[in-house]
């Protein structure tokens, strides 16, 4: 059952490039994460937005 609502679109689009990526391992971390859930590594980015054409 696709999501239609643009409303809900645009939470679910932000909640996904609210991540934590570590740079150690590439687990992906809670925003908010202070240290990998994986390896513990404090090293830690923002994940990336989607900059390309994805998808339609
Ligand atoms: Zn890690």
């Amino acid at each position: 059952m696709p999501i239609t609502d643009p409303v809900k679109i645009k939470i679910v689009e932000e909640r996904l490039h609210n991540k934590l990526v570590c740079r150690r391992c590439g687990a992906l971390n809670p925003l908010g994460a202070t240290k990998c859930r994986r390896c513990k590594s404090k090293n830690l980015r923002p994940k990336k937005k989607f900059g390309g054409k994805k998808g339609a």
